[in-house]
């Protein structure tokens, strides 16, 4: 008896080729081709008559054959006249033919066809449609159900792709199919074989633009089982961390007290509530893991600096991880101002030190001299070694993947607590679904006084307008980007093309300091560019998207940015933080290439319109998926069955309640969920 477990090779006429294809799919066992989901169907439940037929619409139609013929045209055709008893006409066209397909329409005959209607010069037509000669027994179209149509590989036709998925429908049927998602529902919803089935083959009573929409019920519960079910591997992972022990700290805020004396500026009420809801998961014995959301520019920084000073007021050492050296060596700047006059000593570790300084900084973080570590992935290395290790810090989350966060946590003896922080505001619906493993804190408010960023777009063929505004933005003291992009993924290629822009720009501001920085530059080059133009020492400085997260240069307040038109709203919106950081007004100028497409007109229109990172953000998300958004490490959302994050959002809070209730499920009847709906590639990253 056949398995809805045997995989598809037992599967007869499925050779290896061919199940190695459909692997590729996702498609190894039956119950995989079970769940592989028609992404449309065809109506061939009825016959429709000719005087009910419209223009673009597929439909079956049954006529009588009048008369063929074959256009001799270099291009040659073959046209099938058919009418029905009203003597209402419709032509086949068909643009290729074999001997055998002509000789079989033969005048008389009855034929049913079934295509898309279109208008031509002599009437109704169908070009290429699927047809049966009825009157010569051919097996009619005319079908009970909804006729499913299926993604397909290449190599893998509709009907084979049909046939096999009904040979699993079948062995479903005799089959038992787990389905603990139905006693957590307590059969609310139609059963897990049920909907299947359903979907496969649509009664035609069903609704179809409910299901075109994927808004059926069976469609529904399938979704809402699915982001579940990923919810609930990040909960697990949430519940093993939180099982493991960490340093509780004790809250003693002499030096907190002391930092805030020392500031120059009053917290915003958000920045005040995040830090206490920070502290309040540093003092407890589960190991902290906090996502800081706020839009760039909104003071995440200084957030930070408390948390770190709790952990050093508990003489436990606190690290800071960057994604990039120029963001480490602004933090180290940073930090040393407000941590210097507490008395706290700073290591840093970057990958362009010398043995020397590394050496040096390494014996501070060991002996536990140094009680804050600033750094880049150099803090990763295995020859780093901390003496009591409790709070780590990502700043920029989303330009490291989850392993690199964790590899840093392993660091320590007890599990440490762990802030993350993020510029790029996450939409409410990828928060719940692909960090519900981590508690979240959100700055929702700009410190006072900010002015926006006024922005406009315009045409690269009016680049040399540019040269005044620069002349007079730099008189009147201010510095200025140029961020020059390029698709190519290559840093060399990029590197080139800002080197065009640079020669161009030099030319024409004899009087500025022009200067160039990109990713082919040694670490020590850029460090030396960045601290220049920090010090006012540069004028202009033309840059790749190297510059794009963190950095703050209060002083600089024009920012060009050439090609927006490539780039996302969120990537635009970070490179566009970087200026309007002083009290200055600031202009963004988003130059691009027409013709546009329409979508990149709406997201040029979107960041004329707002400042707003998290409505950006959901546009980004909206236009373009969450791949764009979380980047390549964490898309297991992004390649699910059934579920689309951005359509099904709407669902996310009830798959939150089944996700909770699966947590109390047994052990076995979790696995078996996330065995189902989530690939074992993708699950690797849960348990790391
Ligand atoms: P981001 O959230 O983008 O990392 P930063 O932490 O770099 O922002 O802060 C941006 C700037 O705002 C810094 O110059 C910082 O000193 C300043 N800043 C932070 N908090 C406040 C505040 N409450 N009031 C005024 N300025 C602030
Ligand atoms: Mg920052």
């Amino acid at each position: 008896m056949p398995s809805i477990s045997d995989p598809i090779i037992s599967i007869k006429g499925l050779g290896k080729k061919t199940s190695d294809r459909l692997n590729q799919l996702g498609i190894h066992t039956l119950e995989h081709l079970v769940f592989h989901l028609p992404n449309r169907y065809q109506d061939k439940t009825s016959i429709t008559p000719l005087s009910n037929a419209s223009i673009n619409a597929e439909i079956l139609v049954e006529l009588n054959i009048d008369r063929i013929e074959v256009v001799p045209s270099r291009n040659r055709q073959l046209l099938c006249y058919l009418s029905d008893n009203q003597n209402q006409r419709l032509l086949l066209r068909f643009f290729h033919f074999t001997q055998y397909q002509k000789q079989a329409f033969v005048r008389g005959e009855t034929i049913q066809s079934f295509g898309e209607v279109k208008m031509g010069h002599q009437g109704l037509e169908m070009h290429h449609p699927e047809y049966r000669i009825v009157s010569q027994n051919q097996t009619p179209l005319l079908e009970p159900t909804l006729t499913p149509i299926y993604p397909l590989c290449s190599g893998v036709s509709q009907n084979k792709m049909k046939q096999w998925v009904n040979q699993s429908l079948e062995v479903l049927k005799m089959s038992m199919l787990d389905d603990y998602f139905e006693t957590i529902t307590h059969q609310s919803m139609p059963s897990l074989k049920d909907s299947l089935f359903l979907l496969h083959h649509p009664d035609k009573n069903e609704n179809l633009i409910q299901i075109e929409a994927f808004k059926h019920i069976s469609q529904q519960r399938l979704i809402i089982e699915e982001l579940a079910t990923h919810q609930l591997s990040l909960l697990k992972t949430k519940k093993a961390r939180k099982g493991k022990k960490t340093n509780a700290f004790i809250l003693n805020n002499t030096l907190s007290d002391k930092l805030l004396d020392s500031l120059d500026f009053n917290l915003t009420n958000a920045q005040s509530r995040c830090i206490k809801e920070i502290n309040y998961d540093l003092a407890s014995s589960e190991p902290m893991l906090r996502l800081l959301q706020g839009d760039v520019g909104s003071g995440k920084t200084i957030v930070a600096v408390f948390a770190l000073i709790q952990a050093v007021e508990n003489n436990f050492q606190a690290a800071i991880m960057a994604p990039t050296e120029i963001l480490a060596r602004q933090h180290l700047q940073n930090f040393t101002q407000y941590l210097e006059s507490l008395n706290i000593q700073i290591a840093y570790l970057s990958g362009s030190q010398n043995t020397q300084e590394r050496r040096e900084q390494m014996s501070l973080i060991e002996s536990g001299e140094a009680k804050v570590v600033i750094g880049t992935h150099a803090l990763f290395q295995d020859s780093v070694s901390f003496k009591d290790l409790s709070l780590v810090i990502i700043d920029e989350q989303h330009k490291f993947g989850v392993h690199q966060r964790l590899s840093l946590t392993k660091k320590a003896i007890n599990t440490p607590h762990q802030l993350v922080m993020t510029a790029t505001p996450i939409p409410r619906s990828l928060t719940m679904s692909t960090y519900a493993d981590l508690d979240t804190s959100v700055i929702d408010e700009l410190p006072p006084g900010r002015q926006l960023v006024e922005t406009v777009a315009l045409s690269n063929s009016r680049r040399d307008e540019l040269i005044e505004k620069i002349k007079k933005i730099s008189d009147d003291g201010r510095q200025i980007y140029w961020v020059c992009t390029l698709i190519e993924e290559s840093e060399a290629l990029r590197a080139e093309s800002a080197e065009k822009t640079f020669d161009y720009l030099s030319s024409n501001l004899q009087e500025l300091k022009v200067v160039m920085i990109h990713g082919k530059l040694t670490k020590s080059d850029k460090e030396v560019i960045m601290k220049d133009f920090e010090q006012g020492k540069i004028n202009l400085l033309v840059a790749t998207t190297v510059i794009e997260v963190g950095v703050n240069v209060p002083n600089a307040s024009l920012m060009i940015v050439e090609n927006s038109e490539r780039l996302g709203l969120a990537q635009l919106h970070q490179l566009r933080g970087r200026v309007g950081r002083g009290s200055e007004k600031s202009i963004c100028i988003l130059m691009y290439q027409s013709p546009l497409s329409e979508s990149a007109k709406q997201r040029l229109e979107i960041l004329r319109q707002s400042n707003d990172g998290f409505m950006i953000a959901q546009k980004d998300l909206e236009l373009r998926g969450p791949g764009e958004i979380l980047g390549t490490q964490q898309t297991g959302i992004a390649s699910m069955k059934i579920a689309n994050i951005v359509r099904d959002a709407y669902l996310l809070k009830e798959a939150g309640y089944y996700s909770a209730k699966m947590l109390e499920a047994s052990e076995q009847n979790q696995s078996a969920l996330i065995n189902r709906w989530i690939d074992e590639e993708k699950t690797h990253y849960f348990d790391a």
